[in-house]
């Protein structure tokens, strides 16, 4: 139902291109949870932009399609566009919770946009408004609040909720509680996952911690250097990861059955996206690297594992 092919874009400067997403596809189905994790400056948040056609000066696209139930969204005009992004696509990002107006009530920011760009009444916005907030767990009462009387876990079920009103088909969130603590997260998370199964809708999940991933998605693709380098049903990628990334994450994740010592982060850094990359971009970082590695850039593959499939871009498979 929404698709990313071949999608290349970056960031256009004077004298250099910062290609920050390479030659992205993949398949999101009706119902997926689908989650893409990778260090922070991969290129996660510019693959959402791009994909949204959200991505502003100097963000360029270069080529590539996304399909929404089949039509292209990059190729529609602007106005088409805008009605879409609120009825079948939306998107919470990490600071969704920041850009709330200060000087309005919850209630009227969010039936504004009903009332302004979706023909509704009044007393039909501020109803389906207090319904979408009971979704996220925020009373009616709350409604007459300003942002700045909620708490930041509050303001961003707003921003959800938000998201949510004219039910889209797919929910894009880009880190949607990173700016939260810990425990903040994990009730936000467990919320949307029980919205997703109530309303019915797909998501597409990026954040930096994959740890996330494992509990929530049902697939997931893993990106590095603004390429996905592995793809499988996240339960799968958990107990066999195949990309020597993945596994260089996988082994970093705090577990309460492993010594301290035994955790490993994965050395070196990662790649400056403005330089043309020779090979495979995680050579200089991979512990299985060799000559092959150098020279040829890995592509992906697709492997039958135990009668399911694994996307992954490296010479060892
Ligand atoms: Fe490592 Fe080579 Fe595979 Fe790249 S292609 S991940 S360097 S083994
Ligand atoms: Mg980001």
């Amino acid at each position: 139902m929404f698709e990313i092919k071949e999608l290349n874009a970056g960031y256009e400067f004077r004298n250099r291109f910062v290609h920050a997403v390479r030659n992205v596809s993949l398949t999101v189905e009706e119902g997926d949870f689908y989650g893409i994790a990778g260090e922070s400056g991969c290129g996660k948040s510019t693959l959402v932009l791009a994909a949204l056609k959200l991505l502003k000066k100097p963000g360029k696209i270069l080529s590539g399609q996304v399909l929404l139930d089949g039509v292209d969204v990059l190729s529609l005009p602007d106005e088409t566009l805008r009605k879409i992004r609120w009825k079948r696509l939306s998107l919470v990002t990490q600071s969704s919770m920041n850009s709330l107006n200060p000087v309005k009530r919850i209630k009227d920011q969010m039936a504004d946009v009903l009332i302004r760009n979706h023909g509704f009444s009044k007393s039909d916005a501020y109803n389906l408004v207090k319904e979408k907030l009971q979704l996220v767990g925020i009373t009616a009462d709350r409604m007459e609040s300003y942002p700045h009387q909620l708490s930041g876990g509050m303001r961003q079920r707003v921003v959800i909720a938000m998201a949510l009103l004219l039910s889209p088909s797919v929910v894009v969130m880009d880190e949607p509680t990173t700016a939260l603590d810990v425990v903040v997260q994990r009730s936000i998370l467990q919320q949307i996952e029980e919205l997703r199964k109530k309303e019915n809708f797909s998501t597409i999940f990026i954040t930096h911690d994959i740890s996330l991933l494992f509990e929530l998605a049902s697939k997931i693709s893993i990106m590095y250097a603004g390429e996905l380098v592995e793809i499988g049903l996240a339960r799968d990628v958990y107990t066999r990861p195949m990309h020597p990334y993945t596994k260089g994450l996988i082994e970093a994740l705090p577990s309460i059955s492993k010594d301290l010592d035994s955790y490993k982060s994965i050395p070196g850094r990662p790649v400056d996206l403005a330089i043309p990359i020779q090979g495979c971009p995680f050579k200089e970082r991979c512990p299985y690297a060799f000559e092959r590695c150098a020279v040829e850039k890995p592509q992906m593959r697709y492997i039958e594992l135990d009668g399911n499939g694994r996307w992954v871009s490296c010479h060892l498979y």
